[in-house]
């Protein structure tokens, strides 16, 4: 395909456009992604409709409008005003409580007209309006419909400049080959992608909300499709791959079997006797287990490596993290002494020397095991005879890497871990129909963590509390609150709650978070395992698989802005010992009655897939699927509700598509398709720059 201009367009990065100050495009950035095809598919969630008046009088209803005035003067005080007149000479006051006057005089120019839109109110003999919501020249006013989107916004953006920056950007326009086929087009009533994103954005004088909804539908039908069709492809990529099949006695199993300190639980032998049943059949598996904190993954993934030992296959465990590998490492090495296997480390903190040694060995197959970070996939490493490579926690995993996992390891099994535990309905969403195991039963003994709610006015008492236990010897994680999408904001609070921490606590707290070195985060996690540091405050870095026994306390900060998905996985980390534990919500007014539901939740049942279910219903419609909260794969227009039956229509008509045409990357439709939603490996090599990048115009 010969990329056209527009979508050259779409994929132009958004801090390349003209017109926005750097300000105003970092906060975009992070709202909606880097590029204007992220843009134009930020969506509205719904819609207000807005009246234009053509004089004050004829004001009725609260609802808001939009009305031409002729600015008079402006008084300067407390609230400032601005009086104005409209053509019958009306008069309408506008107040602001806290806004500059420079800033104010520019914008209601004295003696000029202005259109101001807000909720307008009689006020005896005249008509206020507070804070109007947009202003601007009467020609601007024209461009606004009466029928407006309402768009999620954050921080630093208000709604008027995403609207007109979002309507600006659909000035280009230009049509796509239909990736469709046109009997479902047909028989759907769904209008083109152009004119869905169009519609949706600009949808004209009279609210049709059935026209919306077609093309919202359409949008997200789009990106379902792009994801379904390339879950397919890799999918008969693998199933292509015959592989030898693995033969019994599977001896190094047995013997890791007979090693280890507990009985499995009946959901690790099963998922085991499913991977075996894979490993012997001679195809390639690709499966995904799905196991909620604390099930027992790793052990699982130890005994799958060992069962393949027995065919001198080499495997290679991958963590999201150098702590992690870290982890895996420290935990699985005696195990794999004992049955006399050869397991190594291999991440950013391996000397060269240790590297050249470990290289030569996973060369010369002396190494069986190599755990790392997806550094293992980027360097130079070569395996004499890699059979299987596992993923642990995959969602932290982007593209680039498992693109190169996939091509690495073309004749590998692979195993994709994850604790995010995804009700069933939205697994096929989200993997297709890879094969899935799931671990959904705890070992015996995991104590229930205990859960409250606590309002902040109270942190004081906690922080007392705090102290006290941690005389007593308990050892605690502060989580700190996650701030919009800016990383640095995070830290702030982080960095403000340890620093007060300190001064009681003293040399026993310790801060870590995600822009610091992997080194010192490390340092600081050891000091935190061996009791030299008794109370950890972080960001959310700690989310993820982190396994310390005596860590007792989980203190949420600001609970009410993370998701059920989250807030379990971070209560997961404590209650992993004998010692009974605790996890304390710390919440912040006003909450809302969603947020007052999932802290009851959360202080109801420590069940993940349980709270999966509830987190799901509790979204409910207009909520978009996989959002930053659950960390799994993210669909930007797919509602829950409102989209769920076209998760399986999407599968299945991907799967006709291929079955009619095994290469749809030859086909520019299809092509359009994976650049514009993200999908650059399913793209002859040629036209990414290498990396799996899909290409960003300068
Ligand atoms: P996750 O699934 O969250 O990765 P881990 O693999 O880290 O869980 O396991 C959590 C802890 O439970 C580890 O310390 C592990 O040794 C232990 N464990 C795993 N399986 C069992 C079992 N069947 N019985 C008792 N403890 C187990
Ligand atoms: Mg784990």
């Amino acid at each position: 395909m010969t990329p056209t201009p527009y979508t050259d367009y779409l994929l132009t990065h958004l801090n390349d456009l003209p017109h926005y100050s750097s300000f105003t495009k970092k906060r975009l950035i992070s709202l909606v992604g880097k590029r204007v095809i992220d843009l134009i598919r930020h969506l509205p969630t719904h819609y207000s409709t807005r009246t234009f008046l053509a004089a004050l009088k004829a004001s009725t209803s609260k609802e808001a409008v939009m009305v031409t005035v002729t600015i008079d003067c402006h008084q300067r005080g407390k609230p400032y005003k601005i009086l104005a007149h409209d053509e019958h000479g009306d008069r309408l006051e506008i107040i602001y409580f806290n806004a500059r006057a420079p800033y104010l005089q520019k914008l209601f120019p004295t003696g000029e007209k202005r259109a101001v839109s807000g909720k307008l109110e009689k006020y005896f003999t005249h008509h206020q309006m507070i804070h109007p919501d947009w202003v601007g020249s009467p020609a601007q006013a024209q461009f606004f419909g009466s029928v407006e989107p309402v768009y999620p916004l954050t921080e630093g953006l208000t709604a008027p400049t995403l609207r007109r920056i979002i309507a600006e950007s659909l000035k280009v326009k230009s049509k796509l080959e239909e990736w469709i086929p046109p009997h479902i087009l047909d028989d759907k009533q769904w209008p083109s992608w152009s004119e869905a994103i169009y519609t949706v954005h600009m949808p004209g004088s009279k609210l049709e909300r059935k026209k919306i909804a077609l093309c919202k539908e359409r949008l997200a039908f789009d990106e379902l499709f792009a994801h379904q069709i390339g879950l397919l492809i890799l999918k008969s990529q693998a199933q292509k791959q015959a592989l030898s099949p693995l033969l019994e006695p599977l001896s190094f199993y047995e013997q890791a079997l007979q090693h280890i300190p507990f009985t499995l639980t009946n959901a690790q032998m099963r998922t085991l006797n499913e991977i075996i049943q894979d490993f012997k059949s001679g195809h390639r598996m690709i499966r995904l287990l799905q196991g909620d904190v604390g099930s027992g993954k790793t052990i699982v993934a130890f005994l799958a490596m060992a069962a393949l030992l027995t065919a001198q296959k080499q495997s290679a465990l991958l963590a999201p993290t150098e702590i992690l590998a870290r982890q895996h490492y420290s935990n699985l090495k005696p195990l794999a002494d004992q049955i006399g296997v050869r397991i190594g480390l291999l991440i950013g903190a391996t000397t060269l020397k240790q590297k050249t040694a470990l290289k030569e060995a996973l060369a010369q197959g002396e190494i069986s095991i190599l755990i790392g970070t997806h550094a293992i996939l980027e360097d130079d490493v070569t395996f004499k005879d890699l059979g299987f490579v596992i993923i642990d926690e995959q969602h932290r995993f982007g593209v680039m890497q498992r693109r190169a996992l996939f091509e690495k390891g073309a004749t590998t099994h692979i195993l994709i871990m994850t604790a995010t535990p995804i009700p069933r309905t939205l697994v096929m969403s989200a993997y297709g129909d890879l094969d899935v195991s799931r671990l959904d039963e705890k070992p015996a003994h995991r104590q229930f963590v205990r859960t409250s709610s606590v309002s902040s006015n109270k942190i004081q008492d906690i922080i007392n509390r705090l102290k006290a236990a941690i005389n007593d010897g308990e050892k605690a994680y502060w989580v700190c609150p996650l701030i919009e999408t800016s990383d640095t904001l995070d830290l702030a609070a982080a960095t403000i709650r340890f620093e007060s921490l300190k001064g009681i606590l003293g040399t026993q707290v310790a801060l870590i978070h995600g822009q610091m070195k992997a080194q010192d985060r490390d340092t600081i996690f050891e000091q935190f395992k061996n009791g030299a540091i008794r109370c950890l405050v972080s960001t959310t870095v700690i989310e993820v698989g982190v396994d310390v026994k005596d860590a007792t306390i989980m203190i949420i900060e600001h609970a009410e802005r993370f998701g059920l998905a989250q807030l379990h996985q971070l209560r997961g980390r404590v209650g992993r010992g004998e010692k009974h534990s605790s996890c304390l919500l710390i919440f912040s007014h006003p909450l809302s009655p969603i947020a007052e539901e999932r802290l009851s939740i959360m202080k109801e049942t420590n069940d993940g897939f349980l709270i999966a279910e509830k987190d799901l219903q509790l979204r409910g419609s207009g909520e978009v699927l996989g959002t930053k909260q659950s960390g799994q794969i993210t669909f930007k227009n797919v509602e829950i509700g409102a989209h769920d039956h076209l998760i399986s229509f999407a599968h299945e008509t991907a799967q006709n598509i291929l079955a009619q045409q095994p290469t749809p990357r030859l086909s520019e439709a299809y092509q359009q398709l994976f650049l514009l939603y993200d999908k650059p490996h399913l793209l002859p090599q040629e036209m990414t720059d290498g990396k799996g990048q899909a290409p960003i115009t300068a």
